[in-house]
């Protein structure tokens, strides 16, 4: 058995209330690792770049292992771009290789980037109009109930290769969940924290890192999950939020 955890944390507030979006997380683990996650889950929320959190919303809730699915990791390639321009140009360039519209493509830019609060989910886009597919306003889909198999091993290979902050790893979990969705075709993401620019395109069963996809200093993200219609957004939206998947880095 394992427990789901999930944490949200915000600054003026619950997000409910209108609190400013400061940091989120979900891992899938044991008991034992219980107390030691919860701490540092706490103290993301209390010395996060973006402010201190007055808000804290831990959830913890244990999953049955006959509910739980494993799922392969993305392979990760990196694209070194010259700036966020040519960043942009080639996270289009991998969703239009995945079949998803011109219209979708730059319907899901404009959402991104006119964004004036942080959203604490993601956002759903028809892959071939390009329309929002969810009724979520501003709180978004929050994928939740994921996390690697084995995280020490994954920590280890990560180290290896060098990427030792957890962005990549956390993202590569949820990357690896949303594209393991029926009928997901892909995801646009760059982060809200100020210092980290890099983002990523997952599609056709890979996940493109790129490294510059926004300014230095902006604390403007978000996600865009490119969808194939006809769909039932309901377990769409189910699978997403409440399916527990573990990511088996050897599959
Ligand atoms: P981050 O990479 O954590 O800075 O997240 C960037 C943006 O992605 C956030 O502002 C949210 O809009 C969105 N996001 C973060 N975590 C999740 C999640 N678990 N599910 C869906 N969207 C998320």
């Amino acid at each position: 058995m394992l427990y789901s955890i999930r944490m949200r944390s915000a600054q003026g507030g619950a997000h409910e209330h209108g609190g400013h979006h400061i940091s989120g997380a979900e891992r899938l683990i044991t008991k034992q690792d219980l107390p030691q996650i919860t701490e540092n889950l706490i103290k993301r929320a209390l010395n996060h770049e973006k402010g201190r959190a007055d808000f804290i919303r831990l959830t913890i809730e244990e999953v049955k292992s006959k509910d739980i699915i494993t799922i392969p990791m993305l392979k990760m390639e990196t694209y070194t771009a010259m700036d966020v321009n040519d960043g942009h140009k080639n996270a289009r360039e991998f969703l239009a290789n995945a079949g998803i519209s011109k219209i979708a493509i730059e319907n899901a830019m404009i959402y991104l980037l006119s964004l004036q609060e942080n959203m604490r989910g993601a956002i759903l886009i028809d892959a071939t109009t390009g329309k929002r597919l969810d009724d979520t306003g501003m709180r978004g889909i929050r994928v939740s109930r994921m996390d690697f198999k084995d995280t020490l091993q994954a920590k280890k290979h990560f180290d290896e290769l060098g990427y030792t902050d957890n962005h990549v790893q956390e993202a590569l979990v949820l990357a690896s969940k949303v594209l393991s969705a029926p009928n997901v075709i892909g995801e646009l993401c760059w982060s809200d924290d100020p210092n980290y620019i890099i983002g990523y395109v997952s599609a056709n069963n890979a996940y493109h890192r790129i490294t510059k996809m926004k300014p230095l200093h902006s604390n403007q993200g978000g996600r865009v999950f490119f969808v194939k219609t006809p769909v039932d957004i309901n377990s769409l939206q189910n699978y997403l939020e409440r399916q527990p998947v573990i990511v088996d880095i050897n599959l």
